[in-house]
């Protein structure tokens, strides 16, 4: 399987807490941008894919006209006709009814929505352009232009959150009729407005960590399966875009600050729009080779991020190969016995109350 990811680097404004490579930008940018983005799409013309994902920054900031010329435009380079999945993220403030009923039209059938929360104080501490209102009458409108598949990325430990005001954000948008949630726990980064100015009611590590258990607790209740360490679906509404790249498919990404991952190859684009705009294919930057031995660790880790499927090493055997598999599974034995992973026959997968420190057991799989 093979997915095609389109990086739209446009915001209304910046949330305080971002660090994604998005700006804002005038509307003349936004239109040479898809021009630009399609000459790249040029140097890879005629693949097929079998899921197509418009992320951003903010994709539904296109507008109607903006993201008809883009689709068209990818159709017309590859083979799109076998889509599994199309997904568009869109945020609040900018996805009217024009832009879905077109999204729905141009054949996009998910919806992937930056709510975060639907807490007013919250909202308006994180930076965030749009209200709790905006959030509701976006899931609603979508509904009525028939999407079924509708995503909402949800923040914890956002300054002054609180298990009851999570709880309230989570029940109001399952009830909106939302089929999958992405819940990622805040970190403050460089360069973020949250990092020159931490907001003095951050929760504390423990906190976040006690949020983040109430929400899987809650999540679980209402029948979404918890899939992946920030993604929980009910039956059959998975990502199979992001599914693909955590079972370490190939997927293609273009414009800047795009990562691919290709037959053994893996590149991105550079993070700056202007070098973008002047050259896209100059942008491309540390490809590497990797080597079997290296790739399976690689596809390990992220293997192991799909809490419930976990990382089956027969598998793991007939695409490597046993030789380049050998350190790695001694690796994943040695935590098994330190009890930060749990074996069952051929699959290891992470315990449940290893899901929020993750990263320090994927740092020992990496060899
Ligand atoms: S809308 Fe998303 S990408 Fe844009 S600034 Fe906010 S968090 Fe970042």
């Amino acid at each position: 399987m093979r997915g095609l990811y389109i990086h739209i680097p446009f915001c209304v404004s910046k949330c305080h807490y971002c660090d994604f490579y998005s700006l804002v930008a005038a509307p003349e940018l936004v239109d040479r941008y898809i021009d630009v983005l399609l000459a790249e799409a040029d140097s890879y013309g005629g693949q097929s894919f079998a899921t197509l994902y418009i992320g951003g920054g903010t994709p539904s900031l296109l507008g109607p006209a903006r993201l008809e010329k883009l689709v068209n435009g990818l159709s017309r380079r590859f083979d799109l006709e076998h889509l599994h999945e199309a997904t568009i993220e869109v945020n609040p403030e900018s996805a009217g009814s024009d832009f879905l009923q077109t999204a729905y039209s141009l054949g996009v059938r998910r919806l992937s929505m930056g709510a975060q929360s639907l807490n007013a104080e919250e909202l308006r501490k994180a930076g965030r352009a749009h209200s709790r209102q905006q959030a509701l009458e976006t899931i609603d409108t979508a509904s009525h232009s028939s999407f079924q598949n509708i995503s909402a990325d949800v923040m914890i430990g956002l300054p002054g959150q609180t298990t009851h005001s999570l709880a309230d954000t989570l029940n109001i948008l399952i009830g909106a009729g939302i089929n999958h949630v992405s819940a990622y726990c805040l970190s403050i980064e460089e360069g973020t407005a949250f990092y020159r100015s931490p907001p003095p009611d951050l929760p504390s590590e423990d906190d976040q960590a006690g949020l983040f258990e109430s929400a899987v607790d809650m999540l679980g209740e209402r029948g979404f399966a918890h899939y992946e360490i920030s993604n929980f679906s009910l039956p059959g509404s998975q990502c199979l875009h992001n599914l693909n790249y955590w079972r370490g498919g190939d997927y293609i990404g273009l414009g800047p600050a795009a990562a691919s991952h290709s037959g053994g190859k893996r590149y991105r684009n550079a993070p700056s729009l202007q070098r973008y705009l002047d050259a896209p294919l100059s942008v491309r930057e540390g490809e590497e080779r990797l080597d079997d031995r290296r790739k399976a660790g690689e596809e390990a880790v992220l293997r192991l991020r799909l809490v419930e499927e976990g990382l089956d090493m027969k598998e793991m055997a007939g695409r490597y190969g046993r030789d380049s598999i050998n350190s790695l599974e001694a690796r994943l034995d040695e935590l098994v016995r330190l009890q930060m992973l749990v074996r069952d026959g051929c699959i290891f997968r992470l315990p449940p109350s290893g899901v929020l420190t993750s990263n320090s057991v994927f740092m020992e799989v990496i060899d």
